[in-house]
């Protein structure tokens, strides 16, 4: 069953996406361990958190994972996402979702994306024999729609801005032309991009990092993260949740902005983040609330100095994913990183 945190209503499980509220669903009944935590087969990819996982099929590439490296010029850990089989975490969500939509039954899965989502999505639809059709802006990169296409998905561009884009992937769903595979609505692709936080957990002997920073838009790791850390902090298995830290992309930035202010500059480097209205905004508020998290926006030169320091140290990831690196100096300044605090970075995407 799917259930509705704002209004109490409740779905059968093939409803994908919105309450007739307005408001993102999520799983009624999460799967919860109450065992010990056991020694996890890494060769089983995400998978190996399978109690943890409401799937009941399988789909894998090879996700998961993925290397904690120290990175003592920024005084923090790095996890390395960006060494997915797509070249990003939305592998995570993209195989879990995928996985979701095949126990359902459906034969074909729409998405919307600016890029990682739409290859990820596609990519483990061709692995699962099921068709994908990717919503595109018109303007996405060219490099990044032929590896969609290649995947023998039908790609749709979309003329206009990311909303556009959104909009004519939910005209379709609505038009029921597939199951919409959203790593902004479905909880599915949530339940997969919390496994980051089983594995980060796993990788430290059970121990959690006082902060986690990631980039946010829809919150799509964000939330994951914060969902995985509460499944392990209510099994017993971790003590505290770390807390839950955000950049976004200056100009495109509603919750950084709401708690400190907007400002005038843009950040159009930042392509993956460009999201004014976040699907689940009063889900990602909650969570900077509950592990004193905070949001903060970053603009395009802070973000360039950022990728271009990373790519000096041999880490070849997408701008986006230099907005969280970019960001922990400002937690820092702010002093919501004490100067002692252990810090993981997930580098969210390899440069296309
Ligand atoms: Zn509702």
């Amino acid at each position: 069953m799917r259930h509705c945190e704002a209004c109490g209503r409740e779905y059968p499980r093939d409803r994908p996406w919105r309450c007739d509220c307005g408001h993102a669903l999520d799983y009624a009944d999460p799967p919860a361990s109450d065992g010990e935590p056991t020694d996890f087969d890494r060769d089983a990819g995400i998978w190996a958190f399978e109690d943890l996982l409401p799937m009941d099929e399988r789909v894998t590439l090879g996700e998961g994972w993925t290397p904690l490296v120290d990175a003592p010029d920024w005084d923090a850990t790095f996890k390395l996402e960006f060494l997915h089989p797509t070249g990003s975490f939305k592998d995570r969500g993209a195989a879990t979702v995928v996985a979701e939509a095949q126990a359902v039954g459906a034969d074909r899965v729409l998405e919307d994306s600016s890029g990682n989502a739409g290859l990820a999505v596609a990519s483990y639809a061709a692995r699962a024999g099921i068709d994908a059709e990717i919503y595109v802006p018109a303007d996405a990169k060219a490099g990044k729609r032929r590896r969609i296409e290649r995947t023998g998905a039908e790609v749709v561009a979309v003329e206009g801005d990311r909303q556009a884009v959104t909009d004519a992937c939910l005209e379709a769903v609505e038009a029921g032309d597939g199951y919409y595979a959203s790593h902004a609505w479905n909880p599915a692709f949530f339940a997969g991009t919390a496994t980051v936080a089983y594995e980060l957990a796993a990788q430290r002997d059970w121990s959690a990092p006082a902060a986690v920073v990631t980039p946010l838009g829809h919150g799509t790791l964000f939330l994951g993260a914060y969902q995985g850390f509460r499944a392990l902090e209510g099994a017993g298995w971790i003590d505290e949740i770390p807390k839950l830290l955000g950049a976004q992309a200056a100009g495109a930035s509603p919750i950084a902005d709401a708690r400190h202010g907007g400002s005038a500059s843009h950040n159009d480097l930042a392509d993956g983040i460009q999201i004014s209205e976040p699907a689940r905004a009063d889900q990602i508020r909650a969570a900077i609330e509950d592990t004193g998290g905070d949001a903060v926006a970053v603009d395009e030169r802070a973000t360039r100095a950022a990728h271009d320091r990373l790519a000096a140290e041999g880490l070849h990831v997408e701008p986006t994913c230099a907005t969280a690196t970019a960001a922990l100096r400002s937690f820092r300044d702010r002093g919501v990183v004490a100067p002692d605090d252990d810090v993981v970075v997930p580098l969210t995407g390899r440069n296309a």
